[in-house]
């Protein structure tokens, strides 16, 4: 979502005049720092980083620092750090013009604000698209700021997404990652307008665009999917079988803890309709560990929703106490060793499964939408369920969705060959 809030500032600055991306601090005019709160880490990594900037930029060079971060401390970075000369929130970026002209401007009002769903043209990379579908979230898990920093959820109108789509299709993008914190949620908030449209009304009707053949989302809730949803994503040939299935913890008490709103058996019994009405897909899952409260026995519940799904990815992280947060006031705080061992348990069980998993591929043909040139003759791309492909190749490859045989198999990334 950062990324495509960047591409969304990026867009705006150049209608305004064109600016260029360097790789050079001290070339720069202007500098920004697209900030995510979620943990603690790269907020106290802020303050280093403007420092570092403001030692080597320009003289004349402006600082900003955007997103979340921005949006929970507000002014007060411009308090601890004078260097900064604007603060503007993550739902306020549309605004980046306007803080560019005022001194130590503060733009960090989280309330539903129309000028956000004017996406922008500019497009990180030419092939594949980012569309926001809704804005924000209505939810309240007790460990998680985003609430706090992108306000209310709003769908934003389908007329206006599939325009935006079709748009970036006409410039070359093949595919769409549709992007929402509760992506499957979409259609319970509309604003100003009469839209009846739910998630896969709006799948169903993104799909009709002439051109697009891969539709991607993050990220579903697993509360809000439906054997509706389900059957849309295992059956239109046009979803990329991949699929993001938040877990955060296996405990069913945990959960109730995490206000998440479903139990352990409904997780389980989702992945399994996933598994079956779609043998091929990709289950993805975020994880975390040493939640207040987390006894082994919890823990255990988490390890045994692991053996059973058996993601094929995994986003594991230790529970960071945040600000706005109810769960930063419970008691039973875990302590740091025991968080610590526990993650590098998960995370080297998950290990052990991705190894299998990406050993089975051997042989496989997978159609692969290649979007990227790499060093060394070689071009890399993405399968249909996610998987990142290198093959040798050149620019011909470049935005082509073609077979290719796997031949090597690492971790990370396979290799392959283009079959004809
Ligand atoms: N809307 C998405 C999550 C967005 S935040 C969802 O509901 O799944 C991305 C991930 O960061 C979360 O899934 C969670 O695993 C992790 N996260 C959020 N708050 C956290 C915290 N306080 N400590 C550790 N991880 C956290
Ligand atoms: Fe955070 Fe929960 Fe909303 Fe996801 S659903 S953004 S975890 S509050």
């Amino acid at each position: 979502m950062n990324v495509r809030d960047s591409e969304h500032m990026i867009a705006e600055l150049n209608a305004k005049e064109p600016y260029e991306l360097t790789e050079e601090l001290g070339d720069a005019d202007l500098i920004i720092i697209n900030t995510c709160s979620v943990r603690e880490k790269p907020v106290s990594k802020l303050f280093s980083e403007i420092g570092v900037f403001n030692k080597y930029k320009k003289e004349s060079a402006k600082i900003g620092v955007t997103g979340c971060t921005a949006s929970h401390l507000g002014k007060e970075i411009i308090k601890r750090a004078p260097a900064v000369d604007f603060v503007l929130g993550a739902r306020n970026i549309s605004k980046i013009t306007k803080v560019l002209e005022e001194k130590h401007a503060v733009e960090i009002d989280i309330n539903h604000d129309d000028s956000s769903y004017a996406f922008g043209e500019y497009r990180t990379n030419p092939f594949k698209s980012m569309v926001n579908i809704s804005m924000g979230c209505d939810k309240s898990c007790t460990y998680c700021i985003v609430p706090a920093t992108r306000g209310d959820e709003v769908s934003i109108p389908s007329d206006l997404i599939v325009s935006e789509i079709a748009k970036a299709v006409k410039t070359g993008a093949k595919e769409v990652m549709l992007l929402g914190q509760n992506v499957n949620n979409y259609g319970k908030h509309f604003t100003a307008n009469d839209e009846k449209l739910n998630f896969t009304g709006l799948l169903q009707k993104i799909s009709k665009i002439e051109g697009l053949e891969r539709i991607r989302f993050t990220s579903p809730h697993p509360l809000h999917m439906d054997d509706e949803f389900l059957e849309e994503f295992a059956n239109n040939p046009k979803i990329c079988k991949q699929i993001h299935v938040p877990l955060q913890s296996g405990s069913t008490s945990l959960l109730k803890a995490m206000r998440r709103g479903y139990s352990k058996e409904w997780f389980l019994n989702r992945c399994e309709k996933i598994r079956k009405l779609c043998p091929e897909a990709t289950i993805s899952t975020d994880i975390i560990v040493g939640f207040p409260g987390e006894s082994e026995e919890d823990f255990e519940d988490t390890m045994d929703v692991l053996e059973k799904v058996r993601f094929e990815q995994l986003f594991s992280f230790k529970y960071s106490p945040r600000p706005h947060t109810a769960a930063a006031e419970f008691e039973e705080q875990i302590p740091n060793e025991i968080a610590g061992a526990r993650l590098t348990k998960l995370q080297a069980r998950h290990t052990e499964i991705l190894d299998e998993v990406m050993d089975a591929q051997m042989g496989r043909v997978h159609k692969v939408y290649f979007d990227e040139l790499k060093a060394g003759g070689k071009v890399s791309g993405r399968s249909d369920d996610g998987k990142l492909f290198f093959v040798e190749g050149s620019e011909e490859l470049l935005g082509e969705i073609v077979p290719v045989k796997v031949t090597k198999v690492s971790r990370g990334a396979l290799e392959g060959v283009v079959c004809n």
